[in-house]
């Protein structure tokens, strides 16, 4: 076989990987391994049809690197012929300097990671994925690509945060992530809605992690992620927008910055509000009030980021709704939308409920869509563009 690719995307506590050949775009082999580096890792592998296939157990795995052999070994037990001739990894922070895939070398390894600081939750782990691959395979193409490159289209204003200048030259500004997701809606925009690519566009990327991105001519204007994925939107275990004076006041009241991060990242957002689970799913299913307080406040959220962005733009046509929430719950699109006709937004509420590709009506000044999104896509392109 010729032209494999290897594509490696680093979570928190876990590795997703799926192998692509030649011009597909259905991977040939997929899978993932969660629960690294936190006692008895799992792993799922997938065939090009989606059916599950024998992986075994792994043990205990310490890290992405050893992740990343574990799952070397799972597929070649059923696909002993591949040679991955590139591998893609998907990298979180590209810093201020990243604003397009690169062909990663020792130097450019160096620079991810001075950047740890940025995401030190996520970095070290693309890193550490990165470092594995390249010595497994030596041979082939390394080709990193950013959540953070698409926002670097925005203009300076957007990425400002308003406290002393020198903090702007240091790093201390808005970076704004999700741009692999944004990066295949703006394609997709293209080339299925080319009139309304070229418009005035919000994209509500709402998954576990949830943001938003205003777009204009295809490209990122303002985002509503900041310095860290913490910003803007409420999410599944994370605050959204808050008053930086809180964190002062419970860091005054004894809080370490680490049980800070532990609130802010893990334990906030829709589980911190209902008390009981980050999944929407969930959410939506039960009848405790606070359950029904966490979606309602997740929906007031995006409501007022669409607002926000709206104005920004001076102005809407299009609202694209993709991620997990945004390409599944009709009942949060219904409740976002619903108290919005004075944008001139309107659902069709049929449309809406069977998840059709446009769900607002005819007389909407809004185009509104469902548009699923493939970030294994973004980085799958760009190697195949060469990096
Ligand atoms: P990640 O950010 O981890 O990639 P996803 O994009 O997979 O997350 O989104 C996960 C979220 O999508 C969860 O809150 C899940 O409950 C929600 N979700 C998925 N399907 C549905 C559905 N049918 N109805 C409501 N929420 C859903």
């Amino acid at each position: 076989m010729s032209g494999e690719t290897l594509i490696l995307n680093a979570g928190s506590s876990s590795l997703k990987f799926a192998i692509y050949i030649d011009e597909d775009d259905t991977p040939e082999v997929s899978g993932l391994i969660d629960r690294i580096g936190a006692g008895e890792a799992e792993i799922a592998l997938k065939d090009a049809s989606g059916q599950p296939l024998p992986a075994g157990a792994p043990g205990s795995v310490a890290d992405h690197g050893e992740a990343l052999m574990v799952a070397i070994r799972a597929m070649a037990k059923h696909y002993p012929d591949h040679t991955i001739k590139s591998v893609g990894h998907r990298v979180v922070h590209g810093g201020p300097e990243f604003a397009a895939p690169v062909l990663i070398d020792d130097a450019v390894e160096e620079k991810l990671m001075a950047l740890t600081p940025l995401a030190p939750l996520h970095q070290p782990h693309c890193l550490a994925g990165i470092r594995a691959a390249r010595a497994a395979f030596p041979d082939a193409r390394h080709i990193a690509c950013f959540d953070t490159a698409f926002h670097r289209s925005m203009p300076r204003l957007n990425e400002l945060y308003a406290i002393p200048r020198e903090h702007f030259d240091a790093g201390i500004r808005r970076y704004g992530f999700h741009g692999l997701s944004y990066d295949y809606i703006a394609n997709a925009l293209r080339d299925r809605h080319p009139d309304l690519s070229q418009g005035r566009v919000i994209v509500a990327h709402l998954g576990n992690g949830a943001s938003l991105c205003a777009m204009r001519d295809g490209r990122s204007v303002a985002t509503s992620m900041g310095f860290s994925a913490l910003d803007g939107l409420a999410m599944g275990t994370r605050c959204g927008n808050i008053d930086p004076g809180v964190l002062l006041y419970l860091m005054d009241q004894g809080m370490s910055s680490a049980e800070l991060s532990d609130m802010l990242y893990r334990r906030s957002g829709l589980l911190g509000l209902s008390g009981t689970s980050s999944d929407m799913r969930t959410l939506l299913a039960s009848s405790a009030p606070e359950a029904a307080e966490a979606a309602a406040y997740f929906v007031q959220s995006v409501r007022r980021g669409i607002a926000e962005l709206a104005a920004m733009l001076g102005g809407l046509e299009t609202l694209v709704f993709t991620a997990g929430i945004g390409e599944n719950a009709a009942a949060i699109r219904d409740a976002i939308c619903a108290e919005m006709g004075w944008m001139g937004i309107r659902l069709d509420t049929a449309a809406n409920d069977q998840g059709e590709p446009i769900i607002s009506d005819s007389e909407s000044g809004v185009q509104v869509l469902v548009i699923p999104t493939r970030e294994d896509l973004t980085i799958l392109s760009a190697v195949r563009a060469g990096g």
